[in-house]
């Protein structure tokens, strides 16, 4: 046993991504001494990022691989839909991926940074349209706390006042960039169509902040910002966070399960020191779990007990369901518009300038439409850094080779534009996760097996996303790729794709209905809490993870205020 895992910390956190670097930010800044245990490798975004890289230095000129999907550049070191020795199994007719990260800072290296508020009617969905579940807090009571967060992260945007798309306090956001060509050609035509476009919201700086430079535009956010100027857990929150004295961090370490004492509360955690393939033990007063949504939940239901049979803090039965992801469709088309444009600077942050909230509440409350909550719209195009594929979805470039493949890569460049929705999911009975009997990982743990089934709430939903693209870029004067769906089942993005998954460890005011209380912790086990995306009751189309973030704020200085004032 190392000397580090020997000494008993005030509070041991598993995992470094977003949920578990805001517990270590917060708990580590109130004077607790943290232990951090995380899976996978060191990783300092400072010195590992390849800022400059073209594509032509990297093999393959940098696509996309089954080792690497996101192309060779992503800055997931080590991870993917498939992480090596860890397997996961789907039952007989469920399809689920599942990607993870093993490396310091999980998931936030190369998260997409769209950075979204949930809104008033987010938070008390069921009270609106009696599906689902309500969250035991309202959006009020969760507005400061994404204030700080953001204010800590540093998020772009603006403010807009739209329904259920709330606004952050003033000075809060920094000023977005200003849209590209595409965008604002986009907008000219949404604007018709009554579909607002708006300033995206992304965890990236435009002024510098805290020893953070502003974004200088250089290359994309999924290879990591070595100048900090994008959010990850790896510059923003751990580095402080080690500075106070008050963390330690220790990475190789892969949580196998959560002890319980004598006492009926959580003593700390078993891990498999990786380097060594051996079991250690990390005693702590509090255990917080964020290892995300899906290994949160595995390492609950692996920590078996007398007391808990099933899994700590399991008497409901309840860890594991409610799995949610986010409902997702594409469609995209060819702009003639768009063609032959001169070359011209489309500078900027590497992710959309704007985006379109939802629009469609006041339809759904006159029963216009055939599905409950919304979707946002994420789109792309533009003529930024050519890579391999880029134009190759325009019929004639398929048929082009030498002098005249030149002539249509520039005319056509540019000229493509694709439209993905991102909407919410209503939690269901037929989706959650569970331990497979049979299958272990390398170290022997048992590993998760996943249910899935979409409800015929988000295939209708899907559907009219695609609708709405084809009637999007046919007022472009557009032609679609392919067909655009009328059976959800032909265009919806399977379970755990869109990588938004979250539930597992359902909160709740009733303790009989739900794992955690409405602090992320255990009804059963009032040391043990929870950090990450697992309590989510409900995934509105807003990307999860400035709530997880905002989140694990609120609940780590109610934490904190708990251990100070002696109650834990
Ligand atoms: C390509 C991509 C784009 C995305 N874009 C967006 C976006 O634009 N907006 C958005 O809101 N979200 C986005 N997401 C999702 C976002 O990354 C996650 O919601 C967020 O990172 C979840 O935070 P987390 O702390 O729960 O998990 P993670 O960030 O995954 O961190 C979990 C950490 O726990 C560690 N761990 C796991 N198991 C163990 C164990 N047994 N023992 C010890 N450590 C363990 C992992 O190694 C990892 O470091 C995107 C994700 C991907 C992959
Ligand atoms: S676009 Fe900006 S924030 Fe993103 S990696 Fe490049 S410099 Fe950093």
């Amino acid at each position: 046993m190392s000397s580090k895992t020997q000494r008993k910390y005030d509070v041991v956190i598993v995992g470094s991504g977003a949920g578990g670097g805001m517990a270590g930010y917060v708990l580590a800044h109130a004077g607790l001494k943290v232990l951090m245990l995380e899976a996978g490798r060191h990783y300092d975004p400072t010195t590992e990022t390849p800022m400059f890289n073209t594509p032509n230095q990297a093999p393959l000129r940098g696509v996309g691989t089954p080792e690497k999907p996101f192309g060779f550049y992503d800055a997931t070191v080590d991870g993917g839909w498939q992480v090596p020795n860890e397997p996961y199994t789907s039952a007989p007719g469920s399809e689920f991926q599942w990607w993870r990260a093993r490396m310091l800072g999980g998931r936030t290296n190369h998260w997409g940074r769209i950075a979204l508020r949930m809104g008033p009617y987010d938070f008390k969905p069921r009270a609106r349209d009696g599906l689902g579940i309500d969250w035991p807090m309202t959006y009020d009571e969760m507005a400061p706390w994404y204030d700080k967060t953001e204010e800590l992260i540093g998020v772009f945007g603006s403010n807009e006042g739209l329904e259920n798309t709330p606004n952050s306090s003033p000075g809060v956001l920094h000023a977005p960039p200003k849209p590209r060509g595409y965008e604002l050609l986009t907008k000219k035509h949404c604007d018709r169509l009554g579909i607002p476009v708006i300033p995206s919201h992304l965890a990236i700086l435009t002024r510098p902040i805290n020893g953070r430079a502003a974004c200088f535009y250089a290359t994309d956010c999924g290879r990591g910002c070595s100048i900090k100027a994008n959010f990850q857990s790896t510059t923003v929150l751990l580095p402080p966070a080690v500075e106070t004295g008050n963390l330690d961090i220790r990475t190789g370490a892969m949580a196998r399960e959560v002890t319980l004492g004598k006492d009926g509360k959580a003593n700390g955690v078993v891990f498999v020191d990786k380097a060594t393939g051996k079991d250690d033990f990390a005693p702590a007063h509090v255990v917080v779990l964020a290892a995300s949504a899906c290994e949160t939940a595995r390492i609950m239901l692996n920590s078996k007990s007398n007391q808990f049979p099933d899994g700590i803090a399991n008497t409901t039965g309840l860890v594991g369901k409610y799995l949610m992801d986010t409902v997702g469709a594409r469609l995209a088309g060819h702009i003639p518009m768009l063609e032959n444009l001169p070359p011209h600077n489309e500078d900027g942050a590497s992710g959309m300038h704007m985006y379109m909230p939802w629009w469609g509440y006041q339809q759904q409350a006159k029963n216009q439409l055939d599905f409950p909550r919304g979707y946002h719209i994420e789109f792309g195009g533009g003529r930024r850094m050519p890579h391999m594929g880029s134009v190759s979805w325009v019929p004639a470039m398929q048929k082009t080779y030498g002098r005249q493949l030149k002539e249509d890569a520039r005319r056509y460049y540019g000229a493509v534009l694709n439209f993905s929705g991102r909407g919410e999911m209503i939690p269901n009975e037929d989706c959650y996760c569970e331990i497979d009997p049979d299958v272990k990982d390398k170290w022997g743990i048992p590993v998760l097996r996943f249910h899935w089934k979409f409800s015929d709430y988000e295939l209708k939903q899907a559907v009219h996303m695609q609708q709405t693209f084809k009637q999007i870029i046919e007022s472009m004067g557009g032609t679609i790729f392919g067909e655009a769906a009328t059976e959800g089942s032909k265009c919806i993005y399977p379970g755990g794709a869109i990588i938004h998954e979250v539930g597992t460890t359902c909160m709740g005011d009733d303790r009989k209905k739900s794992v955690l209380n409405q602090w992320g912790q255990a009804w059963d086990v009032p040391n043990l809490f929870v950090t990450d995306g697992a309590p989510f009751v409900s995934n509105a189309d807003k990307n999860p993870t400035l709530t997880i973030l905002a989140l694990a704020m609120r609940n780590c200085d109610h934490l904190a205020g708990l251990m100070k004032g002696g109650e834990l």
